[in-house]
């Protein structure tokens, strides 16, 4: 007896311990987050949790070893059961293509009074009153929006300004000396060649109708009909760095989304005068100059899943990622793309991006049938005249997003819970609201971008 009371003491103090360091590490990576709320109540739990056990043992070992057992049990089945309904509540592939003349980024480049302008409306009558609500807001990054920062909206601007120079670059003459390639060799150095040109993942697949847009709704050829003779697409990644995204939607959120944009689209004109050097058709899609629907494409290529707000979400940096594409008609092997739906199936529960947006334009609804398939869609009006009063691109959704968080071991194994086990997923998102807030408040942006406010939503 003597000896169970012994291993009874040491397993309690053992598992006191561990959910001592275990909430302790989580404070200090909150701290290291400047989430000081969280920091503070996992500070507590790692205070408080031990003290049942070591209570509980002091009046009644047998106890304190049944919740230990019960404990460990739990652990078992939250994390390494494979609870299995995962429902696939979204289709994978679209039955139309998409014409980009319909996006709100088209739309608003339309100058009231033109040819286009008239047609445009003439075909939509419906939208006019639309967009006239986004028409009688500032504008992005322009004087007068709710979070106008001159410095911030002038560095944004820059990489717009840029972005711009390269839209030309996109195209250009193929190589008549062509170089015979090993797809298997050339996929592998593409991939470890764009991380080093500062991509975070990257993946390939084979082009569908869909993939494209039907008529071209930016710059100068505006109405042209897409046809392209691409038959695989190389699409990528890049990371928008969490101390600018938290922000959102302050003037920082902005800066990033222009800085990624740019990057994206260097990497992508890099690679594809790259492929043509070689021989190889090949075209870059940048921000403004695009042919294909990025999110799907970069979907299709492994490197995430389409959520709730719309945008590819990614295992590890969830929404908080620019992307890029190039098309080719280079033979490259495809990678597989298996639909997780534990993301859809987390994005069912959570909704937090629905509670947060400041113009109700994300739905709290299951996904719903839009042009014959299962998704869920934004309110792409409501949302983009928010964007014109705000004068940032808002982001509100992508910073309070659970799968945003940081890249560390804490959201890693949290990440690694939600994909495996739906009892988790369940747990995770009462998790992320207590440790970050039902509706958690934009946090300042960083020190050194001056006319930093707390909130002003
Ligand atoms: S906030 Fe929640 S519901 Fe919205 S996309 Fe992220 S995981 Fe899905
Ligand atoms: S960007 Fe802002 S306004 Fe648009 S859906 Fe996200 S939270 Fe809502």
């Amino acid at each position: 007896m003597n000896n169970i009371y012994f291993y009874s003491l040491q397993i309690c103090l053992l598992v006191a311990l561990l959910f001592f360091l275990i909430f302790v590490y989580s404070s200090f990576v909150f701290i290291y987050e400047k989430e000081k709320k969280a920091a503070f109540k996992a500070f507590l739990i790692a205070l408080l949790l031990p003290l049942p056990y070591l209570f509980t043992w002091y009046y009644s070992w047998e106890i304190a070893a049944f919740i230990f057992v019960a404990d460990l049990f739990l652990t078992f089945c939250l994390f390494l059961i494979p609870f299995s309904s995962n429902k696939n509540s979204t289709d994978n592939y679209p039955l139309h293509k998409i014409d980009e003349r319909n996006i709100m980024f088209s739309r608003s480049e339309l100058i009231e009074g033109s040819d286009n302008f008239n047609k445009y409306y003439q075909k939509y009558p419906d939208k006019k009153p639309l967009d006239d609500k986004f028409r009688k807001e500032p504008g992005l990054t322009a004087k007068g929006s709710l979070f106008y920062n001159r410095i911030a909206y002038a560095a944004a601007n820059s990489s717009f300004f840029t972005i711009d120079k390269l839209r030309t670059a996109v195209d250009g003459e193929i190589n008549p000396d062509k170089e015979q390639l090993d797809p298997a060799e050339i996929a592998k150095f593409l991939k470890a060649w764009s991380k080093k040109l500062g991509a975070l993942n990257i993946g390939i697949t084979k082009l569908s109708d869909y993939h494209f847009y039907s008529h071209k709704g930016r710059g100068k050829d505006y109405s042209k009909e897409i046809k392209s003779t691409h038959t695989h697409a190389i699409a990528f990644t890049v990371e928008m760095t969490h101390e600018m995204v938290r922000a959102a939607p302050q003037a920082s959120i902005v800066m990033e989304s222009g800085q990624q944009y740019l990057d994206a689209g260097r990497i992508a004109v890099q690679m594809a005068h790259f492929l043509r050097s070689l021989g190889y058709s090949a075209r870059a899609h940048v921000d403004g100059n695009y042919e294909v629907i990025c999110p799907l494409v970069a979907r299709d290529s492994g490197l995430g899943e389409i959520g709730r707000m719309g945008l590819l979400m990614t295992p590890k940096q969830g929404p908080r990622v620019r992307l890029g594409v190039i098309t080719t008609d280079l033979n490259l092997p495809a990678d597989k793309w298996e639909k997780d739906n534990s993301l859809i199936d987390f994005c069912n529960r959570c909704k937090k991006c629905a509670r947060v947006c400041p113009s109700q334009s994300i739905s709290f609804d299951e996904p719903k049938l839009v042009d014959g398939i299962k998704r869920w869609q934004i309110n792409s009006e409501s949302c983009f005249t928010y964007w014109c009063k705000s004068g940032t691109d808002c982001g509100r959704c992508m910073a309070t997003c659970p799968y945003s968080h940081p890249d560390n071991f804490l959201h890693n194994c949290i990440r690694w819970g939600i994909k495996h086990s739906s009892l988790f997923r369940i747990l995770a998102v009462y998790l992320d609201d207590f440790f970050y807030g039902n509706k958690p408040k934009p946090k300042k942006m960083p020190q050194w971008i001056p006319g930093n406010k707390k909130t002003q939503e």
